[in-house]
């Protein structure tokens, strides 16, 4: 069932959605070589609970084992999402790390991730992550009323597979908004034309996970961590939007971490 969005609704997402993006800033912050990600988990877990919100992803139930010990998924390299925090995960220069982060704000919820850089990444790698984050925004571009889910993903897998990139097929984009995840599903795949009709109120999260090599993946025995086959790098980039007024309203932001990225390669 899909639940459609007012606008006080709308705003309350905002709240939640910007709350995730001051903390993915917080994290990025703290991203270096020799930081672990058991230490950007306490960072962000901190900051939320400072905030007053619940980080969402703490104790997420999964069908297959435990429940998520982290505030904050944090992937790196060939983790392609759901990647646990933990303090024998040491970064190293050249790594990439995508910090999945929610949270739940005055009864709604957030989403948003962003794939870091660990200090100088290869040509190669920053092609991936550049080509990712258009996708991405190719994506809430296509989020207009009157077109449909299809053409969203159609919008993201043909950007990405242009560029001679692996799509996910395995974990989708989705609905959001009391519950994290909400109807409908949004893949990051798709036909034109295909799918539930998009309307204003409805709010998503689009979130292209993109691979260097196959877009095949498996599930390590922790039932959480998501490696590419090949083991080659992936980017995962999401933002939740509204459609609003007939457009794609963006309610989480990557404005403050851009800012600290074109400092930092000054
Ligand atoms: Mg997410
Ligand atoms: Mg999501």
């Amino acid at each position: 069932m899909i639940f459609l969005k007012t606008e006080d609704e709308i705003e309350l997402m905002r709240a939640a959605n910007q709350l995730v993006a001051a903390t993915l800033a917080e994290v990025g912050k703290a991203v270096r070589p020799g930081v672990t990600t058991a230490e950007l988990d306490r960072i962000a877990e901190e900051f939320i609970r400072d905030h007053g919100a619940e980080p969402t992803f703490k104790g997420f139930p999964n069908p297959y084992g435990g429940p998520f010990p982290g505030s904050i998924c944090t992937s790196v390299n060939d983790v392609v999402v759901h990647g646990v925090p933990s303090p024998d995960t040491v970064l190293q220069e050249g790594d990439i790390i995508s910090v999945d982060c929610g949270t739940l704000l005055n009864g709604y919820n957030g989403d948003s991730c962003y794939t870091f850089q660990v200090g100088e990444v290869s040509e190669e790698v920053k092609r991936l992550l550049r080509t990712t984050k258009e996708a991405l925004y190719k994506g809430i571009e296509t989020a207009v009323a009157g077109h449909r889910i299809g053409d969203i993903g159609y919008a993201v897998q043909s950007h990405c597979e242009a560029q001679g990139y692996g799509v996910v097929r395995e974990f989708v984009g989705h609905g959001i908004g009391k519950e994290m995840h909400e109807d409908p599903q949004v893949p990051n795949y798709g036909r034109r034309g295909q799918g539930k009709q998009l309307k204003n109120g409805l709010c998503i999260a689009i979130e292209p996970m993109i691979t260097q090599g196959t877009h095949e993946v498996y599930l390590m025995p922790d039932k959480w961590t998501v490696r590419t086959r090949d083991h080659r790098p992936a980017a995962h980039f999401e933002h939740t939007i509204a459609i609003h007024h007939g457009r794609a309203d963006i309610l989480s932001s990557f404005e403050e971490i851009e800012k600290m990225e074109a400092a930092r390669s000054l």
